[in-house]
């Protein structure tokens, strides 16, 4: 007997390069394989959903979001934007830094039913005490966090926000603490990056290939592109260097224009993250699911386009292993989502509209084993 049987969907994991109609088992929260459609009894499973005409995914995976909902004005509550909606794991980008970590393992990694995961702040306070946290060289206590690292597996890299607004007169120096640190604990750094200074190509310089850029496809001033639409050469050297672009859409941070241009130049995203908070899931950014419609609107493959929402960001985690695929023997968590066609209007953070259709809409969220029905 297994406890749950997916039956006749068309599985997409980028992870084994499967594209095709499967049956899936899961048992004991994990998967126990793909199998040609019929090939397992159903009276085998406690549990049967028919995913006809829908596809099935290993769990999204939102490399960037704001969680800490009690603490910081911009946190959400993580379900919400988790299991809720076809996310199976979520990572926090910062929120909290080495002060405040305690809480937010009580009040939010241990109350969701979707996994939350951390790029804990290298400066002390996170974003609890406002949005310059880097401001106050003071506050980074990289011997601390360092601690926290060693003893809690949930934290997968480090967060810095490098922008003129967050750094003030402090300039490169957190980026090069935030550096350091990651260096000897082994872990990626996410970078944010937004206006200058400092300038966006001395950022990219002291980047390591692992190392993740969020918000890289903006639209502001001092992006990946100058003036006259080239690729900085700084940009073009961390690419070749293994840096990974990640979205991060956010209010301010994602332009369709800025997508398109890369697209033509074949710089696709790494990963596809939100950047979701409070003040931006009624729009621009709604959900993961939203942000993937908008890729697919720009032109981009399902298979690129889950393979940058599941696989991508679970090898950045360095937790391939376990989530991102639907490999026998690893954690069962999947999206079953259904490819509707409708046309909708889909802003960017500049308000710039596409049309999406047809649309991915989440149906069931499948979190270790755990059944989620969205209603539609
Ligand atoms: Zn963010």
């Amino acid at each position: 007997m297994m406890d749950l049987l997916i039956q006749n969907g068309t599985v997409v994991d980028p992870s084994q390069q499967i594209q095709g109609v499967r049956d899936i088992g899961v048992n004991r929260g994990k998967i126990v394989g793909l199998f040609e459609p019929g090939m397992i009894p159903a009276a085998s499973a406690r549990e049967r959903i028919d995913a006809s005409g829908c596809l099935v995914t290993p769990g999204l995976i939102d490399l960037h979001v704001h969680v800490f909902e009690h603490r910081t004005p911009l946190g959400v509550h993580a379900d919400l934007i988790g299991v809720a909606q076809g996310v199976t794991t979520v990572v926090d980008a910062g929120s909290t830094g080495s002060r405040d970590f305690p809480s937010f393992l009580t009040e939010v990694v241990q109350v969701n039913q979707t996994q939350v995961l951390l790029w804990i702040n290298i400066a002390s306070q996170g974003l609890c005490d406002g949005l310059s946290e880097l401001a106050d060289l003071s506050q980074l206590k990289p011997e601390e966090t360092e601690e926290l690292i060693g003893q809690y597996p949930l934290i997968r890299g480090i967060k810095a926000r490098i922008s003129s607004s967050v750094v003030k007169e402090s300039g490169l120096k957190p980026l090069l603490i935030a550096k350091e640190l990651a260096r000897k604990v082994k872990l990626p750094l996410m970078v944010h990056i937004g206006n200058a200074p400092p300038p966006l190509g001395e950022i990219l310089d002291l980047l390591d290939g692992g190392d993740v850029v969020t918000h890289a496809f903006h639209g502001k001033p001092g992006g990946i592109f100058d003036g006259n639409g080239e690729l900085i050469p700084e940009a073009n050297r961390a690419l070749k260097r293994g840096v990974l672009f990640d979205v991060g859409h956010g209010s301010s941070s994602f332009s369709f224009r800025t997508m398109k241009r890369a697209k033509k130049l074949q710089i696709p995203p790494h990963t596809i993250s939100t950047d979701l908070y409070r003040q931006n899931m009624d729009g621009p950014v709604v959900s993961l699911v939203t942000t993937m419609n908008k890729f697919l609107a720009l032109g981009f493959s399902l298979e690129e386009v889950v393979k940058a929402s599941t696989w991508m960001p679970a090898e950045v985690l360095g937790l391939a292993d376990e989530i991102g695929t639907l490999k026998e023997q690893t954690i069962a968590d999947l999206s079953i989502l259904k490819m509707i066609s409708h046309p909708t209007p889909l802003f960017d953070s500049e308000n710039e509209e596409l049309v999406g259709n047809p649309q991915l809409h989440a149906l069931y969220t499948i979190k270790s084993g755990k059944v989620w029905k969205h209603d539609r």
